[in-house]
């Protein structure tokens, strides 16, 4: 840990527990601030709040009184889920009190270099593949945010010698002052969270919040081929690093059909490539950016590219069967996400989708609906889709109750040579606790064929 001692008697207010809450609360008592706790939750069963409480911090639950402000602290470490519309946030952005979340704590004490990746989509799985590619090619990264462990907890430590690579989201970003990672990745940009933002303006702020501090020293890589993140990035200090699809961004890092190129030169085969689709190309270029700013070796980089097939529940391959591939694309909650995963095969769709009824339009998949050759739609929203699906000129279309009859419809429906997609386009509360379950009761159906 570096200037441990910027805390020592800071009187510091962490509202909402949750991981990082509990995580930051416990950092700064340990570097000696004076830390107070508030959470939405009554301290009656409230583990989170035991645990702090247990190290003599005081926690008030119940709701987020204004009054506390009247405590004059020196800094907020707000909870990322909670809205800067809370009453007790907005008065103490009215009175300029500075409110943080726990990624500014972690690029305060950290010793070892940190890569930050933002976007809409995209940052998990450029997290997995870079910190796939940094650890075979030797280079100590430590995963940490959203994905793994709360970053002020891996920062506390993280040595010089490694390195974190952090995935951020634009919550995360937005309670920053002075962090400043090593190398920023900007994956994308699309419309998202506008409940928590108010603004495509103040989403974009916020997702900018990942450069606003790196100088030239520090490097940004980000999506050339939309005009959008390409504006925003123009007037930033860092070296900059374009990555594009289309064949574009001969400073930086590209792909065509046949080659991944770097500054302009063959780097890699793109057949080398098992990860399927183009959007998650554009997270291989991201990811290779990175680990070859790194000094990672070409061997270590094409060994991530011709192993890896997919973060769990995320355009994952699960399986060859009977001449059918499987995948498992749980996390698509939205059609953006069915929207990507369709585009990513040539060949016939088999597509299981359907979920929570959020009355939400399915049209914006219609251009990619043509490969898609039967719908088994489950899930709350199962008749609604089947009814797009036939708009679609889809042939067949099933409804099916549980996952396993779903996988069972779906492979009914299917021939060789077809894919066979889980991609629901929906969120997984009516029939599942978390897409994961819903990932998981699929790959298991499917292993049962
Ligand atoms: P995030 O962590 O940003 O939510 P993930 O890597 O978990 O992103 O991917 C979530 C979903 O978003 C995937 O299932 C995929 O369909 C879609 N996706 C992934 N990468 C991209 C990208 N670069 N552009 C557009 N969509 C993407």
């Amino acid at each position: 840990m570096k200037n441990t001692d910027q805390f020592i008697g800071k009187r510091v207010l962490i509202v909402g527990l949750a991981k990082s809450g509990v995580a930051a609360a416990g950092l700064l008592h340990r570097l000696g601030a004076e830390v107070v706790v508030n959470d939405a939750k009554p301290l009656e069963g409230n583990e989170e709040a035991a645990i702090v409480q247990a190290l003599g911090i005081e926690v008030i639950g119940g709701g987020h009184p204004v009054a506390l402000l009247e405590r004059n602290f020196d800094v907020i470490v707000k909870n990322p889920g909670i809205p800067y519309s809370n009453p007790l946030i907005e008065q103490a952005m009215k009175q300029g009190l500075r409110i943080w979340t726990e990624v500014e704590l972690a690029g305060r004490i950290s010793e070892a270099p940190i890569i930050a990746i933002t976007g809409s989509n995209g940052k998990t799985t450029t997290t997995t593949l870079l910190y796939h590619m940094l650890n075979i090619g030797k280079k100590k990264p430590l995963i940490a945010g959203n994905i793994g462990t709360v970053a002020c907890t891996v920062a506390e430590k993280a040595t010089p010698d490694e390195v974190i690579v952090l995935e951020a989201s634009s919550f995360q970003l937005a309670g920053i002052e002075e962090f400043k990672p090593e190398i920023a990745i900007f994956t994308n940009l699309y419309d998202a969270h506008l409940d928590y933002h108010g603004t495509t303006a103040e989403y974009l702020n916020a997702k900018m919040n990942v450069t606003r501090n790196q100088t030239t020293d520090d490097y940004l890589i980000y999506n050339y081929d939309q005009p959008a993140v390409r504006m925003a990035v123009e007037t930033m200090s860092a070296q900059k690093i374009p990555f594009s699809v289309e064949g574009k961004a001969s400073d930086g890092i590209s792909a065509d059909e046949e080659w991944i190129y770097w500054l302009g030169e063959r780097y890699i085969s793109t057949k080398r490539i098992k990860l399927p689709g183009r959007h998650n190309l554009e997270n291989i270029l991201a990811a290779t950016g990175a680990a070859i700013i790194k000094g990672c070796e070409k061997s270590a980089i094409e060994n991530v590219l011709s192993s890896f097939t997919g973060v769990r529940h995320r355009m994952q391959f699960v399986r060859e069967c009977y001449g059918r591939t499987i995948y498992n694309d749980s996390k698509a909650t939205n059609t953006l996400a069915t929207k990507s995963a369709l585009s990513s095969f040539k060949q016939p769709v088999i597509l299981i989708a359907g979920g929570l009824e959020r009355g939400h339009s399915f049209e914006e998949l219609r251009p990619y609906m043509q490969n898609v050759n039967a719908v088994v739609a489950i899930g709350e929203t199962a008749q609604r889709f089947i009814d797009f699906a036939l708009t679609c000129g889809v042939e067949q279309t099933v409804l099916a109750t549980t996952m396993d009859d779903a996988v069972q419809k779906a492979y009914g429906a299917s021939r060789e040579g077809d894919v066979l997609l889980l991609s629901p386009s929906c969120a997984s509360w009516d029939q599942y606790t978390s897409f994961e379950i819903r990932g998981d009761e699929f790959i298991q159906a499917v292993m049962k064929l």
